[in-house]
């Protein structure tokens, strides 16, 4: 949990910059208020809020997260993995949230950050994950390519490395995590149709908390 909250510290400044437009730079000024971030790593690197924003939410979310992991999976090799994969985890939710967006460099550390030291671990759970990735990847690829179903590029990226991840674990995990990430979004978009605010919602968070609820349900 205090791993959690010392790296989710850091995250509110990255995940700001970070919520730009598809083809966008990287903020160079606070979106809020205005004021530019001093140029270099020492604009990334930055511990508490952004800038004039809130700061709390990434840390306490990344302390309660790392905690279930910890107490739920126990001291095993894998831990270490799954705590860094759920930082840029994280950072994709957060930018999701804010602009409804993925980026694809973020979404290729996440896999390979978690994919690579995974497969070291247990090289035997390689072909079955692969196999995960590629089924999930290649079923909500033909879903966003249905017209109308909200489903983004990003979701299908993201939905293929989180299977991935997830097929190490094995494939009830898959299922709880893709499952309960539909669940969830089901169940957001009725409250939204009910309470008739339609508005397109981002998947990414419903993913990445699905994910995590399949390491440790399973
Ligand atoms: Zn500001």
């Amino acid at each position: 949990m205090l791993f959690g909250a010392a790296a989710g510290a850091f995250l509110p400044r990255i995940g700001h910059r970070l919520t730009v437009p598809f083809g966008s730079p990287a903020r160079a000024e606070c979106g809020r208020c205005g004021r530019p971030f001093p140029a270099g790593v020492s604009g990334w690197i930055h511990t508490g809020p952004a800038c004039c924003t809130d700061g709390h939410l990434p840390p306490v979310t990344l302390a309660l997260v790392a905690g279930l992991l910890a107490a739920v999976l126990g001291p095993v090799p894998q831990l270490p993995v799954h705590l860094l994969a759920a930082i840029p985890g994280l950072l994709l939710a957060m930018i999701d949230l804010g602009c409804l967006r993925l980026p694809d460099r973020l979404v290729g550390v996440l896999a390979l950050a978690g994919g690579i030291p995974l497969a070291l671990l247990a090289p035997d759970r390689i072909v079955p994950a692969l196999t995960a990735g590629l089924l999930v990847g290649t079923a909500y690829l033909a879903i966003a390519l249905l017209p109308g179903r909200g489903l983004g590029l990003g979701d299908v990226k993201l939905g293929a490395a989180l299977a991935f991840l997830l097929g190490f674990a094995g494939w009830p995990a898959v299922a709880v995590g893709l499952g309960t990430a539909h669940l969830l979004n089901g169940a957001i978009a009725t409250w939204l149709l009910v309470t008739r605010r339609a508005r397109p919602i981002p998947f990414g968070p419903a993913l990445l908390l699905g994910a995590c609820l399949g390491l440790t349900a399973v």
